[in-house]
């Protein structure tokens, strides 16, 4: 069922235990989103556990928020009267999570991608919000009090999902909750530095290795590279490390679609796909079984070999930027 903010304000009131879930490879919306969810649950006195069903990337601890995030192992066996879906928009997205739900469906989903389905009992998806963390501000700023710790998790949400404030979604509505983040003493400084400068010289190695395996089509409008499971054990990389790799290849100049494929684990192929202007990419991977926005989307093909993923994606995006141009 389609909810309203304040169907959902209500239900969450109702919970007494309740278990709020990101989405596997975890970002900075989904890991900023669940910990503000559980933050907010928690100041008003439910017993909230906030789960990411991956491994939370390491440089986000930096933000003390984000400590509270649990993993599946860690909460095992607990009982649960409300399940809250964040920033997932299909409840394959929330991996082995799954198992802790009490009932088969969410009580409540919120999110902001145009490829969400509805799984849940409750949903709210709007994808004029920039970030879910935007919604899970919606609904704290009318429940509790905010604190920096809160107010900063919320600014992560919404700061990586925009690209620090550069995407098209940006408008006087995402600045606005900024300044009101930034009020209860959010700083953007540190989580710019935690997202966007914490490669080791181990990742620009990797990063090296994948642009020496760059392609450009279609007139220089499309460029592509991968991440091998080879390159990764040899650069002692974890997959984790690519982390905003597929920004550095939209960076080239011309450029309106960029993918990046990481083969990882072996027998499996993410396909990360970002546009610049006007292709939208959630529609070429909805062909592939993925899902995610206009702007950036993404997609995983188990394949026995890296090349055979490539070949599929790069065919079905080719087409669809020539049919964009007719
Ligand atoms: P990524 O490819 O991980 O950089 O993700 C880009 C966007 O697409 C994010 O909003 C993801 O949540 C979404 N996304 C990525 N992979 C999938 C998938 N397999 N199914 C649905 N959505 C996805
Ligand atoms: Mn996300
Ligand atoms: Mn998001």
């Amino acid at each position: 069922m389609r909810a309203s903010l304040d169907h959902v304000i209500e239900q969450l009131k109702r919970a007494k235990r309740a278990l709020i879930v990101g989405h596997v490879r975890p970002d900075g919306d989904a890991i900023g989103s669940v910990a503000a969810l559980t933050l907010i649950l928690r100041k008003l006195g439910v017993a909230a556990e906030g789960c990411i069903p991956d491994r939370v990337p390491w440089f986000y601890r930096e933000i003390p928020g984000t400590r509270i995030l649990r993993t599946v192992e860690e909460i095992r066996g607990r009982k649960f009267d409300t399940a809250i879906v964040l920033d997932s928009s299909d409840l394959s997205r929330i991996g082995d999570a799954v198992e802790l739900l009490p009932r088969e469906e969410p009580d409540v989903v919120l999110d902001h991608h145009v490829t969400n389905t509805g799984f849940g009992a409750l949903n709210f998806c709007d994808p004029d919000y920039a970030a879910t963390a935007m919604i899970v501000h919606e609904i704290g700023k009318r429940l509790v009090p905010y604190d920096r710790e809160l107010a900063e998790v919320i600014l992560l949400g919404i700061a990586t999902d925009t690209g620090f404030f550069k995407y098209a979604a940006v408008d006087d509505r995402t600045f606005a909750a900024a300044a009101e983040l930034a009020r209860h003493g959010a700083r953007i400084q540190p989580i710019a530095s935690a997202v966007l400068e914490h490669r080791s010289p181990k990742t620009i190695r990797l990063l090296v290795e994948m642009f020496r395996t760059l392609r450009i089509e279609a007139g220089g409008r499309l460029a592509y590279a991968y991440v091998s499971a080879e390159m990764l054990r040899r650069t002692g990389c974890d997959e984790e490390e690519t982390e905003g790799f597929v920004g550095e290849i939209r960076a080239l100049h011309g450029v309106e679609v960029a993918i990046l494929f990481t083969e990882w684990p072996e027998g499996e192929v993410h396909a990360s796909l970002r546009s610049k202007s006007y292709m939208d990419v959630s529609r070429v991977v909805r062909a592939l079984g993925g899902g995610g926005h206009p702007r950036a989307a993404g997609c995983t093909l188990k394949v026995p070999r890296l090349q055979d993923a490539i070949t599929r994606v790069v065919e079905v995006t080719r087409s669809a930027l020539l049919e964009e141009v007719l």
